[in-house]
């Protein structure tokens, strides 16, 4: 249990074996999960000093992430881990069967989104080691293992945190800002005293992981059979994943059994040829939390939020916190922006985890249906729906899935004045698209490498250097950089200096703006506002008015550094 006030009950005072970790850090990660993890990398990456701690001293081993979508890949590219860090295979489609109308749906799921697979599977235990093997690479970042946290009081200033080693010492540290990513049952969330809503599934999930099976998929199929609904999957490591629903009255021990486990995947071929990897029986919930975090305390990841995984969302949505967050607490750390800021976390992130959320209830229903007749309605309705164009491209494509373009929060959608030439596709608010440049010497980059880890003003087609005019100084104290992209061929118009690059495929210039045009484009790829090149001193005093800049204490903002990630140059 976490005390808010600890006034007068130090562990010096209990007479406590006291073990020393650190006695202050700017930032204080609880839980080094997957999402503490990525945040990790993604604050060392900014320079800003870090203790991450979690209870456990081992990687979790048992089966839960499978699926991460092409945002969760942007944002672990984003994190430093270069392409190959963990195994993945990219899923070419998701099919939906109901035992009455067969397949009735087809999600198409091959091709890729800036740069990234839409859809892949991979195995979580790799990608958590791949993190921390990463993390080491961060002179700032410092990790304890079989820590954990024991009390928390945030004071005006700082968070006072109390954290107990696995011999019962104690040790108690003073951190700028406490992130608490500690998982589902979330101890920090408990602390700020902080609703958890939604709902907790009645009916418990075996999940099984086994290499060498005989009849192996290469796709993710949904068994949308009222007797027991399966998902079920390929996985990298010659492996695959079934997830078979119990019935009431089924116990976690019996469905552990391995003689059930192998009745289970019976069909699936002789289950004494496959090795039966992991199982695991679980109870899903889709919960989100009031707020995602209270003055110097903030949470992300399954802290957060939690969801059925019927569209994969868990963890990609953690990601999606970790990118939000990190460089709005390093900027602010790093006296480029006012700790107002840091309120667009949660403006930005609960409605978009909300959404997802409610889209895998949907999908919840789809896969758990309640009779034969209640499949036989789904299936048959989404079959009929998939022959009108529009809804087919809806299920097909997976428009369904809500847009990770915010509302609210750190950006200004003013309705631009129309270019001369071809339409904008870019929207404040919304993502950076990723695309493919050459650089001045041949060599090929993803754009997001090319930004780096600024705050960038993209022109297109055009040097933004030579726009923002009087804006320069208070650009680059603010964390500015520039970036030219060229269309494909140009010769006129090209600026000098590493960050001019070539658009080969013209996903940017001049499929997403015309030339002529300019954006600010965060350290997290969200496009903050744009317009015309002629306006770029306008577009960066916006910029920084946003990040209220004047009012933060700017008396010595620390330079950018930033670990790029070199393997990238040659992934294509
Ligand atoms: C069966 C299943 C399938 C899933 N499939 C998918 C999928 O396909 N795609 C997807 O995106 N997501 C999926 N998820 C969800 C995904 O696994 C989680 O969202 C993700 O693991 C959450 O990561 P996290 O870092 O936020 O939390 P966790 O992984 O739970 O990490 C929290 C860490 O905090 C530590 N901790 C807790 N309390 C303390 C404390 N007081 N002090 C110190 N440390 C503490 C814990 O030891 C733990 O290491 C699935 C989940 C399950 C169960």
């Amino acid at each position: 249990m976490i005390n808010k006030s600890t006034k007068g009950r130090g562990p010096d005072s209990k007479g406590l074996n006291v073990y020393e970790i650190t006695a202050k850090t700017q930032v204080l990660i609880v839980g080094f999960g997957p999402t503490g993890a990525t945040i990790a990398n993604l604050l060392g990456g900014y320079g800003v000093e870090v203790l991450a701690i979690d209870k456990s001293t081992e990687i979790f081993p048992k089966p839960r992430a499978i699926s991460l979508d092409n945002e969760a890949l942007r944002v672990l590219q984003l994190a430093g881990l270069p392409e190959g860090a963990f195994d993945t295979v990219a899923i070419p489609e998701v099919r939906l069967y109901s035992p009455s109308v067969g397949l009735f749906a087809q999600i198409r799921t091959a091709g890729s989104i800036d740069g990234h697979p839409k859809l892949v599977t991979f195995h979580q235990p790799e990608l958590e080691a791949a993190l921390r093997t990463r993390v080491q690479s961060h002179p700032s970042v410092s990790v304890r293992l079989g820590v954990e946290l024991i009390e928390l009081e945030e004071r005006s200033d700082s968070v006072r945190v109390v954290l107990r080693n696995r011999e019962g010492g104690v040790s108690t540290v003073r951190a700028d800002y406490v992130i608490g990513a500690d998982g589902a049952s979330s101890k920090v969330r408990e602390g700020l005293g902080l609703g958890f809503d939604g709902q907790t599934y009645v009916e418990d999930w075996l999940i099984v992981d086994a290499k060498d099976v005989p009849a192996p998929i290469d796709h993710v199929e949904f068994l949308c059979d009222p007797r027991r609904p399966t998902p079920h999957m390929v996985a990298p490591g010659n492996r695959q994943r079934w997830e078979f629903m119990l019935h009431p009255g089924e116990t976690r021990e019996e469905m552990e059994r391995p003689e059930k486990v192998r009745e289970l995947l019976a069909p699936w071929g002789s289950p004494e040829s496959m090795e039966i990897e992991r199982t695991a029986v679980y109870r899903f919930h889709a919960r989100t939390v009031d707020r995602f975090g209270r003055g110097r305390v903030f949470l992300a990841g399954d802290a957060a939020h939690v969801t059925p995984p019927f569209i994969g969302q868990g963890l990609v949505a953690g990601l999606r916190d970790a990118a939000n967050l990190s460089w709005k607490l390093a900027w602010v750390l790093q006296g480029r922006a006012h700790s107002r800021i840091l309120e667009s976390y949660d403006q930005e992130r609960r409605p978009h985890a909300k959404a997802m959320i409610d889209l895998a209830k949907v999908m919840g229903r789809v896969v758990m249906p309640r009779s034969r007749f209640g499949a036989m309605g789904t299936g048959a309705c989404l079959r009929i729906a998939r022959r009108v164009p529009f809804l087919r491209a809806y299920i097909d494509e997976l428009k369904i899935k809500p847009r990770n373009r915010f509302r609210r929060g750190l950006f200004l959608r003013t309705r631009p004045a129309r270019p001369r030439s071809r339409p904008v596709q870019l929207v404040a608010g919304d993502s950076f698209p990723q695309v493919w440049l050459s650089g001045p010497d041949g060599k090929g980059r993803w754009s997001d490498d090319a930004l780096g880890a600024g705050l960038s003003l993209v022109g297109f087609g055009l040097d933004p250097q030579k726009y923002v005019g009087d804006a320069m100084h208070e650009w680059r104290a603010a964390g500015g950089t520039f970036l030219q992209v060229c269309h494909r061929g140009q010769r006129l118009h090209r600026g000098n200096g590493d960050h001019v690059w070539e658009d080969v495929s013209g996903g940017l210039v001049p499929d997403a703006a015309p030339i002529e045009w300019a954006a600010v484009v965060r350290p997290d790829r969200t496009i903050m506002v744009h317009g015309p090149i002629a306006e770029a001193p306008r577009l960066v005093r916006e910029s920084l008015e946003l990040l209220n800049s004047s009012e933060a204490k700017r008396s010595r903002p620390e330079p950018l550094r930033f670990h790029t990630n070199p393997t990238m140059e040659a992934t294509r």
